[in-house]
């Protein structure tokens, strides 16, 4: 007798798309994707100026409100007065201020007087005097009502800035070497390769469509100002052997809830090459992207799950149809450059660093700049990828009155390091994310360690962050304060922060530790960070830095 048991076979399990063009999934598998099929996102300027300019903020439709306006570097803020409690609970249309945050692009940092004074002056005229810089170049407005966007553009693109891309999934602005062209110690200027990318891709169809954000930076200061080890695809500056000042090419850098370091792909390309090379790598991730789940969309997914050798290999065969040149790795600095101080450029001029108090300025102080660089002659304003300004081109003889006309403003070349190394979030002020306040504690925790620490001669960075989105880089500060409700004393829900210990860039790049039992409450913070800055100062070595 034989038995006739068998084993129920198992149809084979076919692994879900990811929603990847280039293999075929061409259908949207998320709401997300399905907006940016309906309508090309960039459309949406037209209705806002046809349409929601004149109809206000109740004929906008929800699909663009939340979706499409990010193309053109709008979000609607936080309603006003909803605690960090709520941020989970409440659908999103309950948490929509009906006024606008505003991202203004500033690619490579690069700003004129003129273009410095319409930013200014649009703050005052139609953001409440807000403008924080952010730590990614950008100037964000907030206030901003959707009747005034076509007033604003106007403004805007007259002195040759805009907001086109500044949001959403596609090439957001291209950072820059604050620095670039006037540094004594530079390997190679980005200038002109930013100034190529933005005009020949940025607004182009073809590629604002993308899986998620783009992250660009390119820098040829030695010191990596501008933070490429956490950029989609950066461009550092490096001397070949053979071929001299050219880019080392990084992708899939980031950070977020799924921090990861960029990767080399072991390329020398020349700054003919770079921008052509910077939109293969571009179409690469439009392509392959993942498309499926928003969190794991990122290029950095694609290049973990591929290597830097799969990625080199598409690009060159599929992309550019030629092979790139092999290149060596630059050096790395200790930490990333902030350039804040008085500095000689190579030129024999000054440029001078400004830390105003995590990037918080108002579009009254930006005037107030405009007016010192007239007053002295320059010509050229930096933003930094620390919420910082830098000022070019100061002659030797007014570094010091212009140092003081700049303190008088509240933008400081000489801050204490406390002020120098700590970037905020916008936190819940303005961020529909947000789950506690970023920048007033940041300030009140600076305030407070300039008295209490006085004597920190070394940096210790501190990043606070509304949530757990690391748009200020949690993982890569010395603390790292990821906004959270905890239990205050009393067992009572208050503001307060998960700490991370030990994050670093450049040389010794890591991501900080979450220590578990280490959360405090806002109320808590300046003891907590004195303490621990004590016990550095008391215990530390010779030559020994906070995070190593
Ligand atoms: Fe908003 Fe969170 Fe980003 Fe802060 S880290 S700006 S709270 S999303």
């Amino acid at each position: 007798m034989t038995s006739e048991t068998t084993t129920p076979v198992r149809p084979a399990r076919r692994r879900r798309g990811e929603g990847q063009w280039a293999l075929g999934y061409r259908e949207p598998l998320n709401p997300n994707e399905q907006s940016k099929k309906d309508d090309n996102p960039l459309n949406v300027r037209a209705r806002i100026e046809n349409v929601y300019a004149h109809g206000g903020f109740d004929s906008i439709d929800p699909g663009d409100l939340r979706g499409r306006f990010r193309w053109w570097g709008l979000y609607t803020q936080r309603k006003p007065g909803i605690d960090g409690g709520k941020t989970a609970t409440l659908e999103p249309e309950e948490l929509d201020d009906r006024y606008f945050m505003l991202r203004v692009r500033i690619d490579g940092g690069q700003l004129d007087v003129a273009q410095l004074r319409a930013v200014g002056e649009l703050s005052t005229q139609y953001a409440r005097d807000t403008a924080d810089m952010t730590d990614r170049q950008n100037v964000q407005y907030h206030w901003i009502d959707v009747k005034d966007m076509p007033a604003i553009w106007e403004r805007l693109e007259g002195v040759g800035l805009h907001t086109q891309e500044a949001c959403g999934d596609c090439p957001r602005i291209v950072m820059g070497s604050p620095v670039a062209g006037i540094a004594e110690d530079e390997i190679i200027d980005g200038t002109e390769v930013i100034e190529r990318i933005t005009h020949d891709y940025i607004g182009d169809k073809d590629l604002s469509n993308l899986p998620r954000k783009f992250k660009t930076a390119i820098s040829g200061h030695p010191s990596h100002d501008v933070v490429p080890q956490i950029n989609d695809v950066a461009f550092v500056g490096v001397v070949h052997p053979e071929h001299g000042p050219g880019w080392d090419v990084w992708v899939g850098g980031g950070l977020s809830t799924n921090p990861m370091l960029a990767q080399r792909l072991g390329v020398w390309v020349s700054s003919d090459e770079a921008p052509e090379v910077w939109a293969g790598i571009c179409r690469v991730f439009r392509d392959y992207g993942y498309r499926r789940l928003r969190s794991r969309a990122r290029i950095k997914f694609l290049v973990k799950d591929w290597g830097a050798e799969k990625f080199r290999e598409v690009l060159e065969t599929e992309y550019l149809g030629r092979t790139l040149a092999d290149g060596p790795a630059p050096e790395l600095p200790d930490e990333p450059g902030d350039h804040v101080g008085v500095h000689r450029q190579k030129d024999g001029r000054y440029y001078l660093g400004l830390a105003p108090v995590v990037g918080r300025v108002s579009g009254t102080q930006l005037s107030q700049l405009a007016d010192v660089a007239e007053k002295y002659g320059s010509d050229r304003i930096r933003t930094t990828a620390h919420q910082n300004l830098v000022l070019l081109d100061i002659r030797e003889e007014d570094v010091e009155s212009a140092v003081a006309d700049l303190d008088a403003i509240g933008l400081q070349a000489r801050p204490s390091r406390w002020r120098q190394h700590t970037m905020a979030c916008t936190g819940i002020e303005y961020c529909k994310l947000a789950i506690v306040n970023t920048k007033d504690r940041a300030r009140d925790l600076i305030d407070e360690l300039e008295q209490r620490v006085p004597e920190l001669d070394t940096p210790i960075t501190v990043n606070v962050n509304g949530c757990p989105n690391s748009c200020a880089r949690i993982q890569t500060a010395d603390i790292g304060l990821k906004g959270q409700l905890v239990l205050d004393e009393n067992g009572e829900q208050v503001e307060g922060f998960q700490v991370h210990l030990g994050g670093a860039l450049g040389l010794e790049a890591g991501f900080g530790r979450k220590l578990r039992a280490h959360k405090v409450t806002g109320a808590e913070l300046p003891d907590y960070v004195e303490k621990l800055s004590r016990t550095y100062l008391e215990q530390r070595e010779d030559g020994e830095s906070f995070a190593r």
